[in-house]
Order: structure tokens, then C-alpha cells, then sequence
């Protein structure tokens, strides 16, 4: 599932090709994946600049002029293409926006979704998400503060969107492995000196993923070579078996929290 960094690298892409852009042409293949009748939502879009795209969390929100707000969740397999006709990949789209000549193709939404919502009722849809890592007002003590009252194993709490939001399966086993943690270790014996780590590593790995076009194993454009830069950069996830970079030992993979986690059980404490 995309997490902050992918989510930020399509929002950036995004903004450069469709900020200020109207939209020319709707296409909705899957009702399923709008929350209004698809006439309303082509009525409410059609026509429309999209201002901006800003994203909260593993969410992106675009942006549009009459301040109707399309709240895009790729959830587990969605990604999306933005091209030509001729471009387009062999999938199925659920749902298609077009910007002239170009189009942008949202494909795999099954879980995920492309809702309409008033700029309020979308502020209320994300009410619930914790503060974005990667700026600049989280500082390392309001990381601390907001660890401090927890309990639990720490893999759950990276990935509790209400703690901290954007943080996914890979990048909470990324994190630890760079504090050299453990996920299945409780909060409260992770000491000051791991915690202050737990914080660096956390900007680090977010940032340097991001740097790298995150994990999307599909372009999102013909010719992109960004996106899906971070694949081949994971030091712990999916990498069962495989040996640690680190130390030499073999990782590891255990279900946590009822989530696929790997870590180096001889480098992490
Ligand atoms: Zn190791």
C-alpha cells in the first residue's frame, strides 16, 4: 500500500503537470469507487480547475476551484498513469479525468476510492490523522510527547495513522531497522537515547524514499524513471531470508500485531 513518501511523489508529479489545469473529460467505470451517483460527481468536476493538490497523510486532495475537493485513497494495489491515450496502460481504469489531450487514469482502486466532499466535510474526513513527520513543526519533542503516554509494541504505533500520519507496513520496519530497534518492542522499554533515534530515523528513511520516487512499482508517466526509485532500497522489508546489509545476519520475517514485519533479529534490540 502506497505510503507517505509514494503519496508525496505523485503529489509533486501531479501538481506539475495538473495544477491550473481544468478538467475536460470525466470517465467513471466503477461507481463503487465515488461516494455521489456518477451524474453528480461529472456534474460537480466537469469543467473545474483543479487549484492545487495537497496531500494529508496516505491521502491526496485535489483541489478545486468551485472548492469541491476530490479525496483520492489508493488504499492496497491502486496506482495511478497520467498520458495520452496511446500511453495508457493494458489496465483497467476505474476512473478516468481528463486534461485535454491527457489523462489521468486512476487504475487498481478496489478498497481504495476518488470521493467528492465540500472542503469541510473533507476536513472532517481526515480530523482523525496524527501530524505529518516531515514538517516542520514536528519536532523531535512533540515526537517525544506524543510517545510518551503509549504503550504497546512500537510497529503498531508507527503504523497507527492517529499517532503519526502516512507511515505504512514497509517504512515502520525501514524506521526500525534504521534505529536499529526492534517492531516487536514495547514502548515503554525503548529508552531516551533509542527514542531520540526512533525520531532521526524516522525523517531520514521517510525523506530519503521520497528523494527516490518511494516504492510504486508502476511509472507514472511514459518515461518515468522517479517513481519506483526506492524499490531496490529497502534494507528490511520483503527481504526475508536475504542477509542485512548491516551485519551480515539474515532477516527475518514474524507477524506483528497481526502485520508482515521483517527486521535483523542480530543488528535490531
Ligand atoms: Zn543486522
Amino acid at each position: 500500500m502506497p505510503e507517505l513518501p509514494e503519496m508525496e511523489n505523485y503529489r509533486r508529479l501531479l501538481n506539475q503537470r495538473i495544477a491550473g489545469q481544468v478538467v475536460t473529460g470525466i470517465e467513471v467505470n466503477r461507481e463503487k469507487s465515488i461516494n455521489v451517483i456518477p451524474n453528480l460527481f461529472i456534474q460537480t468536476v466537469l469543467g473545474q480547475k483543479v487549484v492545487t493538490v495537497d496531500r494529508r497523510g496516505k491521502h491526496l486532495l485535489f483541489q478545486l476551484q468551485n472548492g469541491q475537493v476530490l479525496l483520492l485513497h489508493l488504499m492496497l494495489g491502486g496506482w495511478m498513469f497520467y498520458g495520452s491515450e496511446e500511453d495508457k496502460p493494458k489496465r483497467t481504469v476505474q476512473v478516468r479525468l481528463s486534461f485535454g489531450q491527457h489523462h489521468l487514469y486512476f487504475i487498481g482502486l478496489r478498497l481504495g476510492y476518488l470521493h467528492l466532499f465540500s472542503e469541510h466535510d473533507v476536513q472532517r474526513q481526515l480530523a482523525h490523522l496524527g501530524p505529518e513527520p516531515l514538517e516542520n513543526q514536528f519536532t523531535l519533542q512533540s515526537f517525544l510527547s506524543l510517545l510518551e503516554p503509549k504503550r504497546g509494541r512500537i510497529k503498531a504505533k508507527l503504523l497507527d495513522q492517529e499517532f503519526i500520519a502516512g507511515i505504512g507496513n514497509c517504512y515502520s520496519d525501514e524506521i526500525c531497522y534504521h534505529a536499529k530497534i526492534l517492531p516487536k518492542k514495547d514502548i515503554e522499554d525503548i529508552s531516551n537515547p533509542e527514542r531520540n533515534q526512533l525520531y532521526e530515523s524516522m525523517k531520514f528513511v521517510l525523506n530519503d524514499a521520497l528523494q527516490h520516487g518511494g516504492y510504486m512499482e508502476n511509472p507514472f508517466y511514459q518515461g518515468d524513471t522517479l517513481t519506483g526509485g526506492y524499490n531496490n532500497r529497502c534494507l528490511v522489508y520483503d527481504r526475508e531470508g536475504e542477509k542485512c546489509h548491516r551485519c551480515g545476519g539474515i532477516i527475518i520475517k514474524e507477524m506483528i500485531s497481526s502485520r508482515k514485519t521483517f527486521f535483523c533479529p542480530n543488528c535490531q534490540k
